[in-house]
């Protein structure tokens, strides 16, 4: 199997309205720059024709960061529906083949803009609001692209243009999205992009429950702007090998399950997919490593650019190393690298008065699955399981310190096993009868 899977996320979030004193505040928050808003000085930037008290190399990553083409967001649905037109046409995928004779595929992480103080950029909130856009899309275009997992941590601000870098500090939005994604969409997932490229000893222990692949290693040796503030990657490997995260330290290679794979950015500011880069990815892969190239960026930009760019980029590395590439589900690129498993989760479920008694065939990817709880009032609730036997056996109680079974709509729980298979289990109650579901994804 001598191919390199190229892997295209997109940070998937709807449209992004940018007000001109949100773009002048990171230039000064990014740059130390202090200039004053207003359009003229935006057209100034896009001529490169205003005074910035930069060093050379500073200024050149200035025009680098804040350009037209950059600063030019989707600001509405309108917008975004026009630059899809074209990405979800088979005339347009076809432009860019890979070493088999497929077409270009995108995996979209779809995040959920929920319960903001203040909405400056009005991105469009509610649950499920840019999952089912893009699935709808998916469908409708029978073009072949996945969709996978992306969340942004809140801010104590708690404003759309601002981010936290706790999980579960400021808000339980994580468990409530993914209650729902469950619950009301049958979906759970295998495959996550971290917002903001944010990942601490919260997170790192949070996938380490419930989620197998992870693409957010932004390590590399270029100048970025954000040290010590938000995303840190600084001393994880430059290598496109997947690794294990330690514990304590999610750069540092060591015994936690899931796996990282690095993921630099296309078409933005930092941690820049080049030549270069890709080059290392195909030596990498000439040496026999294991290796995943993938990059991202966001729908609200304009996208184009970046497809023309990367192509070029995996053309000239392809012929210039004689390995194949292949444009792959950001699932299935790690299911490449490893051994599939004989036997699929089966759970056996069991009820005795108020509790329910869940076991699983084989082991799966951390100690429980991920439990989801609606009920009839419509709340959406997570917990722990009793768990009985790590990784295998768990039990639920019903009761005055949960909740009564009477007011229960809907059980449901999902796992993945440490092939990234995902199975769902959901269990409506009615009355005092129960039915249960089982979804493979
Ligand atoms: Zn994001």
């Amino acid at each position: 199997m001598k191919y390199i899977s190229v892997v295209h996320l997109v940070d998937t979030e709807g449209p992004l309205y940018e007000p001109l004193n949100i773009t002048f505040n990171r230039i000064k928050e990014t740059f130390g720059v202090k200039i004053k808003a207003n359009k003229s000085n935006l057209k100034k930037i896009f001529k490169k024709d205003i005074d910035l008290n930069l060093n050379s190399k500073l200024k050149k990553k200035f025009f680098e960061s804040f350009n037209e083409r950059i600063l030019n967001y989707k600001k509405n649905w309108k917008e975004i529906n026009s630059q899809n037109k074209i990405l979800f046409s088979k005339k347009f995928r076809s432009r860019y083949k890979d070493s088999f004779g497929q077409n270009w595929k995108i995996n979209w992480n779809c995040v959920d803009h929920i319960n903001y103080k203040s909405n400056p950029q009005r991105k469009t909130l509610g649950y499920h609001k840019i999952f089912d856009y893009y699935k709808n899309r998916i469908l409708k275009s029978g073009i072949k692209d996945s969709i996978h997992f992306h969340f942004h941590p809140t801010s104590i601000p708690n404003s759309s243009n601002t981010t936290g870098n706790h999980y579960f500090s400021n808000s339980d939005n994580i468990f409530q999205i993914l209650c729902r994604r469950i619950i009301d969409r049958n979906w759970f997932p295998s495959v996550y992009r971290p917002g903001f490229h944010i990942e601490n000893p919260d997170s790192n222990w949070f996938l380490e429950q419930f989620i197998p692949f992870d693409y957010s290693n932004q390590s590399c040796s270029q100048i970025n702007t954000n040290t010590e503030r938000f995303e840190n990657w600084e001393y994880a490997s430059k290598s496109w090998s997947p690794y294990h995260p330690d514990h304590d330290d999610y750069q540092k290679k060591g015994s936690c399950r899931r796996w990282v794979a690095r993921c630099l950015n296309v078409g933005t500011r930092i941690a820049l997919l080049n030549q270069s880069e890709v080059d290392r990815a195909f030596a990498e892969k000439k040496k026999n490593k294991k290796v995943i190239l993938a990059f991202t960026n966001h729908d609200f930009r304009s996208m184009e650019h970046d497809f023309n760019n990367t192509y070029r980029m995996l053309l000239n590395s392809s012929k210039k190393y004689k390995i194949r590439f292949k444009f792959s589900d950001a699932r299935e690129a790690f299911q490449n690298l490893l051994i599939k498993p004989k036997k699929n989760i089966k759970f056996k479920i069991n009820f005795i008065d108020d509790k329910i008694f869940i076991k699983s065939n084989k082991k799966i990817f951390g100690p429980q699955p991920f439990l989801a709880i609606k009920t009839k009032d419509k709340n959406y609730y997570h917990e722990n399981f009793y768990i009985k036997k790590p990784f295998k056996e768990w039990i639920y109680s019903f009761d005055r310190h949960s909740i009564e079974k009477n007011k229960v709509d809907c059980f449901a729980f999902a796992a993945n096993d440490s092939y990234g298979s995902t199975v769902l289990v959901k269990i409506k109650f009615n009355n005092n009868r129960f039915t249960i579901k089982n979804y493979n994804l």
